[in-house]
């Protein structure tokens, strides 16, 4: 297989109340199986927004005008802007999981750590771990068969695993004496959580599995939110600039923690940042973004050798350098989304814009080996 997900001419609009903003304009990714793709940009270009639309999550007023985005699962691909809920519940998570900027905003901060992950356990892997609780009783009954407690916990055990939403089962489930089934389902899922902490190098992870996010440092909580996201091991993890909030030194430790785990699951990360330091140290492809569109595709050594769009070369030049002590910023700014120019919109701050420029929008085009550029130059 050579990709796993694949992004074709997305066009995505937010209509607020100061008019249609144009996010996405045919977005167009490939995500490979194993690699590290970057996608570089800066603010607003729309690299946030595209990884969302991956698991099929637009914020309202957002709307998907055009494209697709096809994800591999299940053994085929789905068509993400076509899914019904419950296909795109089991998309997220289990096949696309997301590792948010700020951890702690993504951690709920009335629910300990245990609480949170053991939530996407629950969510993702119901089967697994009632199919576990209900091995153990089967093994209790034949020590003791006349147990009528540990009888009654493995009906309600069976009848969770075929229907979830079992009557009988949830309002047997609610007498106080029938009630050893959940402490049984807890265990095992403090089990698994205590363990993918343990995975996060934590120290102490029972420690930190019964804590409340605020009682956690930075990085902590950013491991605990890396934790989540790979608790049920997805095929696809989406790191959206995982380090802004850290300082340095963590965010060395956790970038190599990332490394370390992309190794040892064997996972395709896709790894979102503005700063083309951490696309150097992670990447092996690279995406530059511009104002909603995709402008260049490379591999990580082609991008800072030889940049072909001139906003990829205009971004490197403004990268400080030792013994450089002017910088070379990109004269003017990000256009407004909701009147972006026509044309290429990167024509009012490129040096070499032409008339062509002003009126057509330049589409992807290869020029060479998984090389992709979006300029009329070429
Ligand atoms: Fe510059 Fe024209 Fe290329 Fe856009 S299409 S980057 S304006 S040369």
């Amino acid at each position: 297989m050579d990709k796993l997900a694949e992004i074709e001419d997305l066009t995505l609009r937010y209509y607020t109340y100061e008019g249609v903003v144009k996010a996405l304009e045919k977005v167009r990714l490939v995500i490979k199986p194993g690699e590290t793709l970057g996608i570089v940009g800066e603010t607003g270009s729309g690299k946030s927004v595209t990884a969302l639309a991956l698991m099929g999550i637009v914020i309202p007023p957002g709307k998907i005008e055009g494209g697709n985005i096809r994800v591999f699962m299940d053994g085929g691909f789905i068509e993400v802007t076509r899914a019904d809920e419950n296909t795109l519940q089991r998309l997220r998570g289990r096949v696309v999981a997301m590792i948010f900027q700020e951890p702690s905003q993504a951690l709920n901060p009335v629910y300990t750590i245990e609480d949170q992950i053991g939530e996407a356990y629950l969510t993702h892997m119901f089967a697994d771990i009632y199919g576990q609780a209900l091995k153990e009783v089967e093994e209790e009954i034949a020590e003791k068969p006349s147990s009528i407690i540990l009888g009654i916990e493995r009906l309600i055990l069976r009848r969770f695993l075929k229907n979830r939403r079992d009557r009988l089962a949830n309002l047997l489930g609610k007498l106080p004496l029938l009630r050893s089934y959940r402490r049984r389902v807890r265990r095992i899922v403090r089990n698994m959580v205590v363990e993918i902490l343990r995975q996060m190098e934590i120290p102490d992870p029972e420690r930190v599995a019964s804590s409340y996010p605020h009682q956690l440092s930075g990085g902590m909580k950013q491991r605990a939110v890396i934790a989540m996201a790979l608790a049920c091991r997805p095929t696809i993890l989406i790191a959206d600039e995982p380090t802004t909030s850290l300082d340095v030194t963590i965010e060395a430790q956790i970038l190599e923690l990332m490394r370390t785990l992309k190794e040892r699951y064997n996972a395709t990360l896709l790894f979102i940042t503005h700063d083309f330091g951490l696309i150097a140290e992670m990447a092996e492809r690279v995406a530059v973004m511009y104002a909603g569109s995709v402008v260049e595709v490379a591999d990580v050594l082609g991008i800072f050798t030889k940049p072909l769009h001139p906003y990829t070369q205009a971004l490197l030049k403004a990268i400080p350098k030792i013994g450089v002590r002017e910088l070379t910023p990109i004269e003017g700014s990000i256009p407004n989304l909701i009147n972006p120019p026509a044309g290429c919109r990167f024509h009012p701050r490129c040096p070499y814009a032409f008339d062509k420029c002003r009126q057509v929008q330049p589409q992807l085009v290869h020029v060479g080996e998984g090389r992709l550029v979006a300029c009329h130059l070429y």
